[in-house]
């Protein structure tokens, strides 16, 4: 059984590495990414912020080499569901199992403004250019907003908030500055009532302005503002967004997305086509976009494939639960548990901030590069 899997992110890597763990060069599967390396999305903001140099958070996929598995560097061009081949600049590629697995594409240019009189720091380039940027800012009135929904990561706006007070205040401008945070719900972490009211308190003490049920329409450059939705005008000179989010183009062309992402089984990951399973941010699945979720239902996949391979009927079926970790600035760092089940109101605690977690986060990092890389 030939499984090629669409896209080396969190949920590819986690997938491809449990078969090769369990059937060794027995299992036949292809695995395609139009990058050379992966980065963790939290990683961007390690580099924005310069805790990290650039090269230390790029994992590239040479390293990924797993018994069973062949990694191909290539784009994918088209996606024929039904008859489960893939089209790349490489070649063809046919499966007998077809996953995808290409994650949320963005796009800045879909915020009138944003490219020209602002910054993303939601992709790798944005990110890491943003470092610069914050090394020549001499204070002022920073804007971290986001743009859209559904948006990866619910919690990255607010640490971004956070994290920049703290770099501020290490560069001795925060007392010449503002922050002012502006998100589409109405508290910072909906499913954690206990998370929310954490962060709030920290934005409080730390003098963040918070503006809930709201997003940047658009950046009006000349006059350095951002209108939100209702016309209220904020001023910057210095404005962070978060770009819309879209599935990529591929994937919408393969007629597989319904109101703009890939419809799956909640329980099982399958989509409408036999055989076709997506997971991850392409999905919309009813979990936030995050990689511990994307990592979650790959392993739900790669359990189902791998009792299918021994002749057995599978029970492994999704169940929504996650673990986020918070940057709250200081080397400190909180651990909210949601769960998400379809049908009923998703629920979650916090636990910290505290260092000891600032280790546990580092060691999640460190666990899937050693699992997915091998080093
Ligand atoms: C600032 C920030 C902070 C974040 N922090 C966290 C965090 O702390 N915890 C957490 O769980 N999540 C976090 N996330 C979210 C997380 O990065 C994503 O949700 C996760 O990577 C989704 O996994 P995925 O496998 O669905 O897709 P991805 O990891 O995005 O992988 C998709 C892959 O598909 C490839 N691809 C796309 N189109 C094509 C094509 N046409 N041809 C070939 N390849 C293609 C891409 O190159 C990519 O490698 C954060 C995100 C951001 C932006």
């Amino acid at each position: 059984m030939r499984i090629v899997v669409l896209g080396a992110g969190f949920g590819g890597l986690e997938l491809t590495s449990t078969l090769s763990e369990t059937f060794g060069d027995e299992v036949d599967v292809v695995l395609i990414d139009q990058n050379d390396a992966f980065v963790f999305g939290f990683s961007k903001l390690d580099v924005m912020f310069g805790h990290e140099p650039a090269t230390a958070v790029r994992h590239p996929y040479r390293d990924a080499v797993k018994p069973g598995v062949q990694f191909v560097q290539t784009a994918v061009r088209s996606i024929d569901a039904a008859a489960k081949r893939v089209e790349t600049d490489a070649g063809p590629f046919e499966a007998d199992v077809l996953v995808v697995a290409l994650g949320a594409d963005l796009d800045p240019g879909a915020t009138p403004g944003l490219v020209e009189a602002g910054h993303e720091f939601y992709t790798v380039a944005g990110a890491f250019a943003l470092r610069d940027v914050l090394a020549d800012f001499d204070g002022g009135r920073v804007i971290v907003a986001v743009t859209s929904t559904p948006f990866k990561c619910p919690p990255a706006p607010s640490e971004t908030a956070l994290l920049m007070d703290e770099y501020l205040k290490a560069k001795g401008v925060r007392e010449r500055s503002e922050i002012a945070l502006v998100m589409p719900m109405g508290v910072p972490i909906p499913p954690s009532p206990d998370a929310s009211s954490a962060l709030l308190e920290a934005f409080a003490q730390r003098g963040i302005a918070w503006h809930p049920d709201s997003t940047v329409q658009h950046l009006d450059g000349a006059r350095r503002v951002a209108v939100l939705g209702d016309g209220t005008e904020l001023a910057y000179d210095l404005f962070l967004g978060v770009p819309k989010h879209r599935a990529p183009e591929v994937v919408v062309a393969s007629g597989m997305t319904v109101d703009g992402w890939i419809p799956v089984d909640p329980l099982t990951l399958e989509t409408s086509a036999p055989d076709v399973y997506a997971i991850g941010d392409v999905t919309s699945v009813g979990t936030p976009k995050a990689g511990v979720f994307a990592e979650g239902q790959a392993a739900v996949v790669a359990q189902r494939l791998v009792d299918r391979i021994r002749g057995e009927r599978s029970s492994s079926e999704y169940d929504g639960h996650g673990i986020c970790y918070l940057e709250f600035g200081h080397d400190k760092v909180a651990k909210v548990e949601v769960t998400f089940l379809s049908g009923a109101a998703p629920r979650g605690g916090i636990e910290g901030p505290s260092s000891a977690l600032a280790a546990d986060k580092a060691e999640f990092g460190a666990s899937r590069v050693r699992r997915w890389f091998g080093s």
